[in-house]
């Protein structure tokens, strides 16, 4: 089991994949993107047509949803039931559903596990991202970020990823949608988006994506060498 661990969490649009990524290829370490996990399953709760209010539907699809996912920062991949979802888990209506999902306790208790196990297995260094991760999955992590911004550069930085021409009416359009997925992954009971207690937080409004990834280079070289 690897010790070294960066526990990144922090709400949608604060650039956690991109960070991960380009942190992870840095340091020769794996990365695990957990909300990859929570959307896979919201995937195949859509696929079954679930209603999302109904928690014990969606905890039993959950439970026999199995779920592959890489680690490897130079190429990602995920399949739920031996389908490949890579892609399909990107559409608007996963996004719009997954935190519905992820608000059930027991989706939340098997993915936790998964991810801990993945933690276990691994032989390198591994940058985990999410919501939970300091606070949950890995309380004990020596090193751990929480990635904020304004929601005006999130919704900024999520628009151009999805369409380098977005204009200021698909920009205000992503970041109501941001701001409503974190009101809900913000007031949920079971393991709220919030940083742990001894959590860096690290404002990336004003910094590019070469400058995060450098400060957190930086700081797990300080950590584990
Ligand atoms: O990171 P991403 O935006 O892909 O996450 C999708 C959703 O998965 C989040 O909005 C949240 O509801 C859920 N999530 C979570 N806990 C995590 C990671 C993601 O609840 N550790």
């Amino acid at each position: 089991m690897t010790s070294k661990t960066l526990a990144l969490d922090g709400p949608a649009g604060s650039g956690k994949s991109s960070v991960s990524r380009a942190v992870a290829q840095r340091l020769g370490w794996v990365m695990l993107d957990t909300g990859a996990m929570y959307r896979a399953i919201t995937w195949a709760v859509l696929q079954a047509n679930i209603d999302l209010h109904d928690r014990a539907a969606i905890a039993q699809q959950a439970l026999s949803t199995t779920i592959e996912i890489t680690t490897d920062p130079r190429s990602f991949n995920i399949a739920a039931n031996g389908v490949d979802v890579t892609k399909a888990i990107r559409s608007p209506e996963v996004t719009a559903a997954v935190s519905a999902v992820s608000a059930v306790p027991e989706v939340r208790e098997l993915l936790v596990q998964l991810q801990r196990e993945a933690v276990a297995n691994s032989d390198f260094g591994i940058v985990i991202e999410g919501r939970d991760i300091g606070t949950v999955v890995l309380p004990d992590s020596r090193l751990k970020v929480f990635l904020t911004a304004t929601p005006e550069a999130r919704a900024k930085r999520r628009s151009l990823e999805v369409d380098p021409l977005a204009d200021n009416q698909m920009i205000a359009q992503t970041q109501e949608e941001l701001l409503s997925r974190d009101e809900k992954d913000s007031g949920r009971e079971h393991s709220p988006l919030k940083p742990a207690l001894d959590s860096r937080i690290v404002d990336t409004s004003e910094l590019s994506l070469e400058q995060v990834v450098d400060q957190l280079v930086i700081l797990a070289h300080e950590t584990y060498s």
